[in-house]
């Protein structure tokens, strides 16, 4: 292991190297106002990547399954039903910690490789006229097959139904990547992690509530604490944490934000598109497809690629470590050893994704597949031409 080579895992992702910097620092006291200038401008620039005016922002030291328990223990109560689809490995894991909680989860059992079914959840809510359903989640970026789903649908259909559940959304591998939307979508609460749009090691949960989510917090009887919000606002007051912050992390992360705003949302999400668009030409020419199933659900920030019938995918991804020292993702769960998984997202160009393509189609090569090297390259190739990251 050289460490040399960048990662095309979804996260972990390639980390900066004045992040890295950032993160390394020396001990401060986490109780004062020295703590305040690195916690309070990560609340904001995290407010500023959600766009959103008022949310509250939590940090929590975890990382995303510790977002999703926060918004579940703090605002839900023991039987409270919710809606969930369940498309993929994140989507499931979720609903199994609802379950865990007591919660009675109404699943949608979607194929994987298919977005959230909103026509099925506009119905559910609109049958719904008791309103027993308290919360909708929806996972907006379905990692483990490169799923996007259309949350501004799924607001859609709570409103057509004039159903006042509330609206939770994983934006694990979406937030900081692709567009995110918190008050136009009318998101009660949006969760991410730091390892993934952050650029960040694993280690912080982040989470964004609406003040309906808030005001829920005062009639849950789940227990909650470690992950209890309330503690943690009366911690933030204080320039603070209930117990001891990962105070270099967050310190990253004020980096983090600021690169993120100074490359402006709008710019990332672009690259983090041209990008992908790159990878899809790229599968497109190795006359493979992806495991998404039309083109409205192509993710910006992972690809999940299927390997013809009989082919175990995970091979690719255990030669690319063993041969060339290059990290790709494995299938999981329902499509494990049916797609390996090309992540794009974070700290990443054109010329960094050109290297994860050439080493896939090695590869594929060695492992005897039908690709031609070099042909995956040069359709991604044309489409960076033609669509330069840095306008001519
Ligand atoms: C990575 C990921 C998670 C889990 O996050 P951890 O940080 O591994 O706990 C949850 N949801 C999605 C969509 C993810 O991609």
């Amino acid at each position: 292991m050289s460490f040399q080579n960048p990662v095309f895992i979804p996260g972990p992702t390639n980390m900066p190297e004045a992040i890295r910097q950032a993160c390394y620092m020396p001990t401060i006291d986490h109780r004062s106002p020295t703590f305040g200038k690195i916690l309070h401008p990560c609340l904001d620039g995290i407010r500023q990547v959600l766009k959103s005016a008022d949310a509250k922002i939590f940090i929590f030291p975890s990382t995303g399954t510790g977002g999703w328990e926060t918004a579940l223990s703090n605002t839900l109560s023991k039987g409270d039903k919710v809606l969930a689809a369940r498309n993929g490995m994140f989507s499931h894991r979720w609903i199994d910690m609802c379950q865990r909680h007591g919660l009675d989860v109404q699943i949608v059992e979607t194929p994987w490789g298919e977005g959230i079914p909103t026509g099925r959840y506009a119905e559910i809510l609109k049958a719904d006229t008791n309103h027993d359903i308290k919360a909708v989640l929806a996972t907006h970026n379905e990692t483990a097959t490169g799923v996007k789903s259309d949350i501004a649908a799924v607001r859609k259909a709570l409103d057509a139904a004039g159903h006042p559940a509330m609206l939770y959304v994983d934006g694990v591998s979406s937030i900081a990547s692709m567009d995110f939307r918190f008050d136009e979508w009318g998101v009660d609460i949006a969760i991410t992690g730091s390892q993934k749009g952050f650029m960040l090691p694993a280690g912080l949960a982040i989470i964004g509530f609406s003040s309906k989510a808030i005001a829920a917090t005062a009639h849950s009887d789940l227990p909650t604490t470690f992950f209890d919000i309330g503690d943690m606002q009366k911690g933030y007051d204080a320039n603070a944490f209930p117990y001891t912050p990962p105070v270099g992390l967050m310190n990253g992360l004020k980096l983090s934000l600021d690169m993120l705003l100074d490359e402006g949302l709008e710019t990332v999400f672009a690259r983090h598109h041209r990008i992908a668009e790159g990878v899809r030409a790229a599968v497109s020419a190795w006359g493979l497809k992806l495991c998404a199933a039309s083109p409205d659900l192509y993710s910006d920030t992972v690809s999940a690629i299927c390997t013809p019938e009989g082919f175990n995918a995970t091979d690719i991804v255990t030669l690319a470590a063993e041969k060339y020292d290059v990290a790709f993702g494995v299938g999981l769960g329902d499509v494990a050893g049916k797609v390996f998984r090309i992540g794009h997202l974070g700290s990443l160009t054109d010329v960094m994704m050109l290297s994860g393509l050439a080493t896939a189609e090695m590869c594929m090569v060695d492992l005897g597949l039908d690709v031609k090297l070099g042909s995956g390259v040069a359709a991604a190739q044309d489409y960076y031409r033609n669509n330069p990251a840095v306008a001519q």
